[in-house]
């Protein structure tokens, strides 16, 4: 077994793990395997060696080192002795170093390190004379006591930073650098008497004592508290253990010809190819990263230090075209001289992320495809939402306003006046306030106020609550489910941990993260025509096999759409036109009356009509789906409870006989349209054939306004769409009604319009015929919110607000598969779907437009099992673009 491995021995530790880096990470730790690599390539290191993670574990288990592993450190503290032409412990020339964790996973500042190890009352001569620096010798080795002394022999901090303080004050200065070589001096004997009382044993003078108990030390940390709550918390397995670096010191405290800094090779707030960082004259790695100096930007080292800077900039050079990605490096100058210490593939916005993955490939770095595979869904995602501006959250949140937390829905950040009704939050917005609007929970009669208000609160509500469902679909962001929020409708208040909030005071939200503020925080716009990003996706477009359309039933949601990339429209919800406010009195006539429904049908054709022309207009040359009627036609109605509550009030009055009619007569037909399980109830396909003047109004409008369309040179391809078939029954009779219609209107217009007649895939009886409806059907969408649904046998709505959290908590559900697709259980059936369809149709059009179209996951199935298209919200259009081409790179 061999456990020590000098950095210029990568190919040892090679042939050790006989694998790849990841192996060799694994086995040296990130951290050692990167200065190993970073040896390899000529790059300055200063050379050490690396004890490895096999090392660690088997100290931890035996509680002592391995058989050899001293021995071979020994030596390997030999060689470096030889290669720096130093000795450890030697008074003249002595050679110091750093010991420092290193686990495969980066752990920041989980675990220990100790540096300027090899220092004692007689080398500290020694590397005053050296350096010719009495003040950097001692500064040096009391920052070994206090190090050691925290790391190896459990005492904290505060001691040793009195003792700082206190001589600060005696010399009547601000800062550790204006102390004299004599108060550095006084400092170490007095942290030696610190170390001797708090642990009864002397500081060890000896090197190879120090050294020993040092390494021991660092392997513990990775069994310390901090490390294993880090690690349950980042899913880092505990048995990985950590390597240990053992590295020559440099120094960047020489004077000013030495210094250090950390910069990455590009900036990774905007992506823009330049070093971006910071550096201090005259310091050691800490100084700069704990804050205590001014640091400057790394550019004005091209001026201090031009051979240096120069010597970054190559350096920088070579490692981002090693490693093929951005770095974040930390290096030391000493006395002139580069020297790196740590290289690491660096973290970076959403928005530097996607310039950074296109300007490498155009640089040859990197292909298009991998390009297209480094940017996640969530980063584009990004671009499309408002955001917090950092700064400006964090202070809000430690002003003490943030409110409370509640479910992250729909992600962006909204600031506004708090309204509790949709009416006023519409009246607000046309007058120019931001709103947000804030309800125990929304209903479809809400949404002019959702769709006016900038975000949206509710206290109650889950994931696919309809809240959630809406902001969504309109790129609102919203939190909902926020329990701790105590509406007050009738005192215009809500209540929130004893702070009152009332109408109209502003109040801040962030959909990305759940989180509420009181207050107004200052929000910055990244931007979906960034040209990156336009790049990026384009080339996805290149690589993706699944189409991407959007659900809108507006034409000015249809333009953003296809603004966004969508190549049809997947769904258009007619049912949310008859809900606009001059409409839904005409609807209520026609449902409530026999004799006034066809008069109230004509009166809602021109008004269908027109939406249907502005969704062909936007299309203009793409497909577009509209679904006749689907929801049960009591969602158009006053709730039966509310009017029960009205008209008794009015009978105890006794004063309005003509309003209590009026209202006694809608109790009675809402009360026989009352369902009991109104979800698969009369409505879809069912409400078509119940009630088929409706549907066949729907028809007319749709081919006139396609033929009206072609006649201005349009080109218009509109598909009808049956929600909730179950048998093929329902949809042969379907079609020969709406046929009949679409001949006629063609007919009268004297145009032929190329359409497709199709069905949506819900009902669990409905995908297992397929064979048959594809008999009948040219195209399928599967509409997986439903499908869902009667899968599971549960009812989105009872179980998001209720024992879905519970499901996933206790990890019985793995997902919200209202959220993700359950591909064991609805997935199969989509499966068999998509086979039995194709087997009767083998060119059958096959889409999705469930919630699922715009789930990463979800999409990566879609492609799997050889959909056509995805249809998804218009604000998740270039998500869905970026995700599909993702699902095809990762098939080859
Ligand atoms: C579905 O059920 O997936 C669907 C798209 O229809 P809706 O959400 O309107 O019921
Ligand atoms: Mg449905």
């Amino acid at each position: 077994m061999k456990y020590v491995y000098p950095f210029s021995d990568i190919e040892e530790a090679e042939q050790h793990v006989g694998g790849g880096w990841g192996e060799v990470r694994a086995l040296l730790g990130g951290k050692g395997a990167n200065l190993a690599e970073m040896t390899r390539l000529g790059i300055p290191v200063p050379p050490g060696f690396t004890i490895t993670t096999e090392a660690c574990i088997a100290y931890l288990i035996h509680g002592g080192f391995p058989l050899g592993m001293w021995e071979e450190t020994l030596k390997s503290l030999k060689e470096l002795e030889t290669e720096t032409g130093k000795r450890f412990g030697d008074r003249e020339n002595p050679l110091l170093v750093s010991c420092r964790s290193g686990a495969k996973f980066s752990m920041p500042g989980m675990m220990d390190t100790v540096l300027n190890i090899g220092l004692n009352n007689e080398t500290v001569r020694g590397l005053a004379q050296l350096t010719g620096d009495e003040r950097f010798a001692y500064d040096s080795y009391r920052r070994l006591l206090q190090m050691f002394g925290a790391v190896v022999m459990g005492i904290p901090d505060e001691p040793f930073e009195e003792v700082i303080t206190a001589y600060r004050d005696k010399r009547g200065v601000e800062t550790d650098a204006e102390l004299a070589v004599e108060d550095w001096q006084g400092i170490t004997e007095r942290f030696k008497e610190i170390i001797k009382e708090e642990t009864r044993r002397d500081f060890p003078a000896d090197p190879i004592e120090q050294l020993k108990l040092a390494i021991e030390a660092v392997f513990k940390s990775w069994s310390g508290n901090r490390a294993v709550d880090y690690r349950n918390a980042a899913g880092i397995p505990h048995d990985l253990g950590t390597a240990v670096n053992i590295q020559t010191m440099v120094f960047g405290n020489l004077g000013q010809d030495s210094g250090t800094g950390v910069c990455t090779t590009r900036n990774i707030s905007t992506g823009e190819q330049v070093l971006e960082g910071d550096y201090l004259l005259n310091a050691q790695g800490e100084d700069v990263v704990a804050g205590i100096r001014r640091t400057k930007p790394i550019a004005e080292l091209a001026g201090e230090m031009p051979r240096a800077y120069a010597a970054i900039e190559e350096t920088c050079r070579k490692l981002e075209e090693h490693y093929r990605e951005v770095q974040d490096v930390e290096f030391t100058v000493e006395r002139g001289k580069l020297w790196l210490l740590q290289t690491r593939n660096s973290k970076r916005t959403a928005q530097a992320a996607v310039r950074i993955a296109v300007e490498m490939s155009e640089e040859g770095m990197i292909s298009r495809e991998e390009a297209v595979l480094r940017v996640t869904p969530e980063q584009v995602d990004f671009f499309l939402h408002p955001q917090f501006d950092l700064h400006a959250k964090e202070a809000t949140g430690k002003a003490g306003n943030l409110l409370a937390t509640g479910l992250n829905v729909s992600p962006g950040a909204a600031v506004g006046a708090v309204a509790f009704d949709a009416d006023l939050a519409k009246r607000w917005s046309e007058e120019g306030r931001g709103v947000i609007m804030v309800r125990p929970e929304t209903k479809p009669d809400d949404v002019h106020g959702m769709l006016a208000a900038r975000g949206i609160l509710t206290s109650r509500g889950g994931q696919t609550s309809h809240a959630a469902l809406v902001a969504r679909q309109f790129g609102k962001p919203a939190v909902v489910g926020c329990a701790a929020l105590a509406i007050d409708l009738e005192r215009r208040q809500m209540k929130v941990n004893r702070r009152v909030i009332k109408e109209g005071d502003p109040i801040s939200i962030d959909g990305t993260t759940g989180e509420v503020f009181a207050g107004e925080i200052k929000t910055v716009v990244p931007d979906i025509k960034d040209p990156y990003l336009i790049e990026l996706l384009s080339w996805a477009d290149g690589f993706r096999r699944l189409g991407v359309w959007a659900n809108a039933d507006y034409p000015r949601d249809a333009e953003r759409a296809r603004d966004y990339g969508a190549e049809g429209i997947g769904l258009c919800r007619t049912e949310h036109m008859f809900f606009e406010e001059e409409r839904l009195p005409i609807v209520q006539r026609m449902i409530l009356s026999s004799e006034e429904r066809q008069a109230a049908l004509d009166k809602l054709l021109p008004f269908q009509r027109s939406d249907f022309a502005g969704l062909f207009r936007a299309m203009d040359g793409l497909p577009v789906i509209i679904r006749l009627l689907d929801p049960p036609l009591h969602e158009f109605l006053p709730g039966y409870e509310e009017l029960l509550v009205e008209v008794t009030e009015l009978r105890l009055k006794g004063d309005d006989p003509d309003l209590l009619a009026e209202k006694e007569h809608m109790l009675r037909a809402v009360g026989v349209m009352r369902e009991a399980n109104p979800m698969l109830g009369l409505r879809g396909v069912r409400l078509g054939i119940h009630m088929p003047e409706v549907t066949k109004m729907q028809v007319r409008a749709i081919f006139e306004a396609a033929c009206d369309c072609v006649k201005e040179g349009v080109d218009v391809h509109p598909e009808v769409m049956i929600p909730l078939v179950g048998h093929v029954n329902e949809l042969r009779e379907q079609r020969t009604a709406l046929e009949e219609v679409a001949k006629r209107v063609m007919e009268e217009r004297g145009v032929e319009v190329d359409y497709k007649f199709g069905t949506m895939i819900e009902i669990p009886r409905a995908a297992l015929t397929a064979d048959e409806i594809a008999g009948v059907a040219q195209f399928f969408s599967f509409g997986t919110n439903d499908l869902t649904q009667t899968v599971f046998g549960i009812s989105r709505d009872d179980a998001e607000a209720g024992f879905l959290r519970e499901y996933q908590e206790k990890r019985i559900l793995p997902d919200n598969p209202f959220a993700t697709l359950d591909i064991a259980g609805v997935g199969k059936l989509m499966e068999m779907t998509v086979r039995l369809g194709r087997q009767t149709r083998p060119d059958l059009e096959i889409g999705l437009c469930g919630e699922h179209g715009g789930d990463p996951k979800s999409i990566l199935f879609c492609h799997q099992i050889g959909l056509n298209y995805v249809s998804c919200s218009p604000f998740r259009v270039p998500i869905a673009r970026l995700a599909a081409a993702q699902a095809a790179l990762k098939e080859y």
